[in-house]
């Protein structure tokens, strides 16, 4: 996903505008890689300014994260915008605010790159398949939403022990 920005680098033009989806498979964030499961959709410009190239665009796409409660796979709707300066690594800081600046090779801006420099906050901290999801059984893992599953009279309170496991833990115990 990336563009060459040779032109704007030479000067022969001002502006490119930026208007292209394209299919990725992951997205890394934070230690974590994140499916996509609709292309990348970028529109706007890089433009050719005194102070250097700006990048203005905006981004949407879909990536899947797991229920917090439950860890179905989610669909998250990620649409946002992305404004700054694009500089080489090691740019001069008394130059660009850091939150101005973008980084990139030199030549070509990989879109993807530009996407995970930015996430910040973009992803929620944590997503539910539904509102009222009922998450796992703590005792046997049971997919809540999916299953009834008979811990809930026994597990909790470990003083009511069903008569049926009371012997089973005598079998055990005699072992
Ligand atoms: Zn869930
Ligand atoms: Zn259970």
């Amino acid at each position: 996903m990336k563009i060459n920005l040779d032109k704007l680098i030479r000067r022969e033009t001002d502006k490119l505008d930026l208007n292209f989806s394209q299919k990725i498979d992951t997205i890394n964030y934070c230690n974590n890689s994140y499916k996509l499961s609709s292309p990348i959709n970028i529109k706007g410009k890089v433009s050719n300014t005194n102070k250097g190239l700006y990048l203005d665009i905006d981004v949407d796409f879909i990536l899947i994260d797991n229920c917090s409660r439950c860890l179905d796979e989610v669909e998250v709707p990620i649409e946002y915008s992305i404004q700054g300066f694009l500089v080489k690594e090691g740019f001069d800081e008394d130059e660009f605010e850091d939150d101005d600046a973008l980084i990139f090779d030199g030549q070509e801006v990989d879109f993807v790159d530009i996407i995970e420099q930015t996430l910040d906050f973009k992803i929620p901290a944590s997503v539910l398949c539904k509102e009222d999801c009922k998450g796992l059984c703590q005792g046997c893992g049971a997919n809540l939403n999916i299953e009834a599953c008979s811990c809930n009279e026994s597990a909790n309170d470990e003083e009511i022990i069903d008569p049926r496991f009371a012997k089973l833990k005598d079998i055990f115990k005699n072992d």
